[in-house]
């Protein structure tokens, strides 16, 4: 199936660490580093943490929810209450929540309202939106900050996890401030920079704290599954186009994810509201949109990926619906990147070639969203190029770094020639500091 995938255009594979275990996952990773071998254009992993989630407990049966009916929920895991009360693993539940605050269940679908709290361990809650509860479901309590860790001792195994296996990027799940990035550079010690760190905005404290995390983070993911719950769903969509500018800003990547072709779970087709809410993530110049239950659970995965690449693939085909933007040049090689993408556009120029190591100057490059010319990049660095994969508009290869220039871009233009379709005599920009002596950035005008 994996192989199905990356052959119907999937780009980065997500391990969810809120389901499965370490074998599991180390089996998926092994999968896609055999896979990278067959392949042309390798799948980068990302590591998703479960972060401070809550959810009901194990039932042996089904629960039927009637609306207006009253429930008991408890905190207390080991009691034989199950028949009586719902178990939420969140034990500062009671002091946290306040008579006549929501508890919702399931993304949204079961909602009860506080109507009594009790001194042992449980409460009362009317039923306002009813339905059949299953075995741990996810709990969220919109507006309330939940007093568990940013980054849980689950969390911290599974970064090592990540970290033992070399994932190209670790998406942090709940990110409510600036400081639960820090912390995770902290646990990620000298791999920082080696692998990508995006923050999932999914709460009200997220959204708030927007500019701080983004400052820390390399990209955002906007979380919508869980943000759709945690705020007013009538202003997701505004709250999803202010990261998205945000990220244009501020030169980050983004990632918008959640029930994008979420009806394509059951069904052949999407509704036609998916088709066009992805085409607005695509003319909102996002870098990724992510799959989530339609390629896990989902009856049709692969046409699930198929339709997302030709949905992007007609939209970005249109030209003149610019997203306004306004980068901010953070120092001199972004503004290198500028006046490279500036030449490469007013030259009409075929493609603008970068040549980097560790991949900065390309995310300089990305950061400018050239609108009529592609980037590649070329690296020597087999990471490096995976985790150039989520960047926007940019094809990246693996090719030898000579002691002579001249010879790494030869290099490099036969791989265009090869690979990239781009054909002898075609006009192309070249930046790279690999160039010149290393530190010292150049653009040349070249033709294949
Ligand atoms: C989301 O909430 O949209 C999301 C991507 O997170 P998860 O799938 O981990 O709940």
């Amino acid at each position: 199936m994996l192989e199905k995938l990356a052959a119907a255009g999937m780009d980065i594979v997500r391990l969810n660490m809120s389901h499965g275990d370490h074998a599991s996952a180390a089996k998926v990773i092994k999968s896609i580093q055999t896979l990278n071998k067959k392949i042309s254009h390798p799948i980068a992993v990302l590591l998703d943490t479960q972060g401070p989630e809550i959810r009901t407990g194990d039932l042996k049966t089904e629960l039927e929810l009637k609306n207006g009916s009253v429930i008991s929920i408890t905190v207390r895991d080991n009691v034989d209450v199950e028949s009586t009360s719902i178990h939420i693993n969140y034990d500062d539940l009671i002091d946290t929540v306040n008579v006549g605050d929501r508890i919702t269940v399931d993304n949204g679908i079961i909602n009860f309202e506080v109507l009594e709290k009790k001194s042992d361990g449980t409460m009362t809650c009317k039923v306002i939106d009813g339905g059949i509860l299953k075995s741990k479901r996810h709990v969220n309590l919109p507006g309330i900050r939940v007093n568990l860790p940013a980054i849980t001792k689950k969390d911290k195994m599974d970064i090592l996890f990540a970290l033992e296996h070399q994932v190209d990027f670790i998406a942090l799940s709940f990110v409510r401030e600036a400081a639960d990035i820090a912390e995770l550079k902290e646990l990620l010690g000298d791999k920082i920079g080696k692998i990508k760190i995006i923050a999932k905005i999914e709460d009200q404290s997220g959204v708030k704290n927007l500019e701080e995390i983004l400052e820390a983070a390399d990209g955002i993911m906007v979380a919508r599954g869980d943000l759709g719950v945690e705020i007013n769903v009538a202003e997701m969509p505004n709250v999803q186009r202010r990261i998205v500018r945000l990220c244009a800003e501020r030169g980050k990547r983004v990632i918008v994810a959640t029930h994008l072709l979420e009806s394509m779970i059951e069904n052949p087709i999407p509704t036609r509201a998916e088709v066009t809410d992805v085409a607005n993530a695509i003319y909102e110049e996002v870098d990724a949109v992510m799959l989530s239950g339609e390629t896990t659970v989902g009856k049709h995965p692969v046409r699930c990926v198929e339709q997302l690449v030709e949905i992007a693939v007609i939209t970005e085909a249109i030209t003149g619906l610019e997203f306004t933007k306004k980068l901010q040049h953070v120092n001199d090689k972004q503004s290198l990147a500028v006046t490279a993408v500036d030449l490469a556009e007013s030259l009409s120029a075929k493609g603008i070639v970068v040549i980097t190591r560790r991949g900065f100057m390309a995310d300089y490059v990305t950061n400018c969203h050239p609108q009529n010319t592609r980037i590649y990049a070329f690296t020597n660095d087999s990471q490096t190029r995976r985790r150039l994969i989520l960047n926007r508009n940019l094809s990246a290869f693996r090719s030898a770094f000579s002691q002579d220039p001249e010879k790494t871009l030869q290099t490099a233009f036969d791989i265009l020639k090869k690979k990239a379709g781009l054909n002898e005599g075609d006009k192309i920009v070249v930046i790279s500091d690999v160039l010149a002596g290393t530190g010292i950035e150049a653009i040349q005008i070249r033709q294949l």
